[in-house]
């Protein structure tokens, strides 16, 4: 038999109904996450057509982009003030209900960003395929799932049908051999890897993670790699599951269960890429070569090691104006810059992992003055780990913004925004300009230079302060 990747094992055991050169395959859908922002038109569809969802069971709903992290608006009586915000959560609320989808609601304890959370419960997968109204689906992929976002109108497909019409991405492996250097995180590994390749390097691909520095790499950090996936244009990022993979979900509330979960093991095993199979492009990184990375333009493939100063492309119309957006000039040095904000969560580094590395730089330390230190976790389990843990008592006697979890200042629909024309680092995923506020402006980073540059007020390497 030919020797198949990780994502043709996945592809081929969902699909239904092969592609032809005037049609595209139909793909069975495993898990479908729902969030307050993608889902109201879909569910109207239903409606309008007077249908139900074809498997509720297999359809996870949470609220995250447009919740307030303000403990005072979740929990007590303050209201949401954004109104658009208030409106999408009510109608997630009455949607779920009507259709008889189970909802992680506003003050439920498992509520989180719908990349972290489904993880946690044990509903992410390997060999899974996972569906999304949302860009950072890709996520899942950590697990050796096929994990992909889709636009409105496929969730209402997806909705009806629990399945998908898809064209066979090719495929991309991304070998990562050595060893990272102290201060270098998984998350300057991925924008290492945009870097390289480029903000379209990986279009029509599904990238497979691979190498030495992968394995190595924990649950969490496999998560801020495959997320950014979709930021160097590709449809999907897998890893493939291992020992580790197998350790994080045991005993998690909806992974298998005791001959099952033997059963789900031994199956899981056999979804690594066969020896000798071949991908359509193959790109090497040596990680010994990774640096403390950041941006310092408005795409994420505008990225340098933190110690090097902004090249001169100049003559190039996307390098010009997105440096005219930063107010940054060629040549310059990015350390020592100033920073007005720092936000350190979203579905790139929210884990607890990422917290417990922020808190690694600020124990003992306080934000500078003039700083807005804002910290939100990825999920409210992850916050109870950070207070049960004394994470979070690092963060607020260093005089951090200490919230409930949501996606908040990753993208701003809550209402927590960066003033026009302030520096953020922000340990989210995009840059783009007005990303976290009109004519805010974005650096984005590992949640260790965040930290440092926190404490320093300005761009800092966290390798100086480790
Ligand atoms: S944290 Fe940001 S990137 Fe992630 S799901 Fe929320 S808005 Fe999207």
């Amino acid at each position: 038999m030919t020797a198949r990747t990780l994502f043709d094992k996945v592809w081929d055991a969902h699909e239904v109904v092969p592609e032809t050169p005037d049609t595209p395959a139909v793909l069975y859908i495993d898990l479908h996450l729902i969030h307050e922002v993608t889902s109201p038109q879909a569910f109207s569809l239903l409606r309008s057509l007077k249908l139900p969802v074809r498997r509720p069971e297999r359809t996870l709903a949470t609220m995250d982009h447009s919740t307030p992290t303000a403990s005072d608006q979740v929990f007590g009586k303050i209201p949401i003030t954004v109104d658009a915000a208030a409106k999408q959560v009510a109608q997630l609320e009455k949607n779920t209900a009507e259709f008889g989808v189970e909802l992680y609601g506003m003050r439920d304890p498992r509520r989180g960003i719908v990349h972290v959370i489904s993880p946690e419960l044990g509903r992410t997968q390997p060999g899974m395929t996972i569906v999304c109204g949302d860009s950072h689906t890709s996520t899942h992929g950590a697990f050796g799932a096929l994990a992909f976002g889709i636009g409105t109108t496929e969730v209402g497909h997806v909705f009806a049908t629990q399945t998908l019409l898809q064209r066979k991405p090719k495929s991309l492996a991304i070998n990562v051999e050595g060893e990272l250097r102290p201060g270098v995180t998984a998350k300057d590994l991925i924008l290492a890897i945009i870097g390289k390749i480029g903000v379209s390097g990986g279009t029509g691909h599904v990238l497979e993670y691979r190498g030495s520095t992968i394995r190595s790499l924990s649950m969490d950090e496999r998560m801020t790699v495959c997320n950014m996936s979709i930021e160097a244009g590709a449809r999907a990022g897998m890893i493939a599951p291992d020992e580790v993979t197998f350790a994080y979900l045991k005993d998690k509330p909806d992974a298998p269960k005791g001959a099952a979960w033997n059963s789900a093991v031994e199956r899981w095993r056999q979804l690594a890429s066969d020896q000798g199979a071949r991908f359509d492009l193959e790109v090497d990184l040596d990680a010994a070569q990774i640096a403390p990375m950041i941006t310092y333009g408005t795409n994420p493939g505008m990225v340098l090691p933190i110690t090097s100063p902004i090249p001169d492309k100049r003559g190039d119309e996307v390098f010009d104006k997105a440096l005219r957006y930063m107010g940054f000039h060629q040549g310059e040095a990015m350390l020592g810059k100033r920073v007005d904000v720092v936000f350190i969560g979203s579905c790139t580094n929210g884990r607890f992992e990422d917290l417990q590395a922020a808190a690694s730089i600020l124990k003992g330390r306080k934000v500078a003055p003039g700083v807005r230190l804002l910290i939100v976790p990825g999920s409210q389990q992850v916050k109870q780990q950070a207070e049960d843990s004394g994470v979070a008592e690092v963060f607020r006697a260093a005089g951090a913004d200490w919230r409930e979890s949501g996606c908040s200042m990753c993208l701003g629909m809550n209402g927590d925004t960066v003033a026009a024309g302030h520096y953020a680092i922000s340990t989210s995923n995009r840059n783009f300009e007005g990303r976290q506020g009109v004519g805010a402006r974005t650096l984005l980073a590992s949640p260790l230079t965040a930290a440092a540059s926190a404490v320093r007020g300005s761009i800092a390497d966290p390798r100086e302060l480790l």
